[in-house]
């Protein structure tokens, strides 16, 4: 036994298995015996052909997304973010269990993979982007957040710098979600209506900071924090769901 757990791909996998189990087992469990209607928001951040060991769990390679987003859209709608928001605002939630997807952080994948497979396919989805990435090596341009955002998909803001807001200044902890929405906006002549906080776990934004989001006119804000959401009218923080190579899509789908 000993001699299998040092073989370094099955450790990975006991680790991330381990780590997984019993969240998902109880996800399931609380997905079923409520039958409110909830949304699941999905998030992504690299999209590759090969997804190596990441250990930052950020990476999912292309044939396993397809099989996640395959199985998914078979059993629930995919909508828009703003989607949710109409429904939210109408009171008026169209399935039990609807899904959204997200994309954090504006890598070149996001356009050169996933953009052409959900196009095809007629999927929306929503891409969060930080303001000063945009145009860097590695990441999208405005021209191409442009085409996405022409073609079905929401550009939202992950802020300008992708720092974690509660380190900085209320200042300039505002102006990150002001003017990322701003610049947003003025570059891809559509509005940005959605804001996720940058890295989005719990000491990464506080009350306040949720307070600003939805003062400079955002409708939702997306956390990093596990779980599903129970819509309901005024419905604006979201809890997502991390995706990743292992993540055991049938337990998520019951
Ligand atoms: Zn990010």
């Amino acid at each position: 036994m000993f001699q299998v757990v040092k073989n370094s791909s099955l450790k990975k996998y006991y680790r991330k298995y381990c780590r997984n189990s019993y969240r998902w087992i109880n996800h399931f469990k609380n997905l079923y015996l409520d039958s409110s209607p909830k949304l699941i928001v999905l998030v992504y951040h690299h999209v590759l052909p090969n997804a190596s060991y990441d250990p930052f769990d950020m990476t999912i390679s292309f044939e396993t997304f397809v099989s996640q987003i395959t199985a998914v859209s078979k059993k629930y709608p995919i909508i828009s973010l703003n989607e949710a928001v109409n429904q939210i605002k109408a009171g008026n939630f169209h399935r039990d269990i609807q899904v959204v997807l997200t994309f954090d952080d504006g890598y070149l994948d996001s356009y050169e993979i996933v953009f052409p497979y959900l196009k095809k396919r007629n999927i929306p989805a929503i891409f969060f982007l930080s303001t000063h990435t945009i145009e860097k090596e590695h990441f999208i341009t405005w021209e191409q957040a442009r085409e996405m955002s022409q073609n079905g998909m929401e550009i939202g803001s992950h802020g300008i710098s992708h720092v974690s807001l509660s380190s900085l200044s209320p200042v300039a902890a505002v102006e990150e979600i002001w003017q990322s929405k701003k610049i947003i906006e003025e570059n891809i002549d559509a509005a940005c209506n959605h804001f996720a906080f940058p890295f989005g776990s719990k000491k990464d934004f506080n009350e306040e900071l949720i307070q600003e989001v939805k003062g400079v006119g955002y409708q939702t804000c997306l956390l990093n924090i596990h779980g599903y959401n129970h819509l309901k009218l005024n419905s604006f923080c979201f809890k997502r769901i991390i995706m990743d190579e292992y993540t055991p899509i049938n337990y998520l789908l019951g």
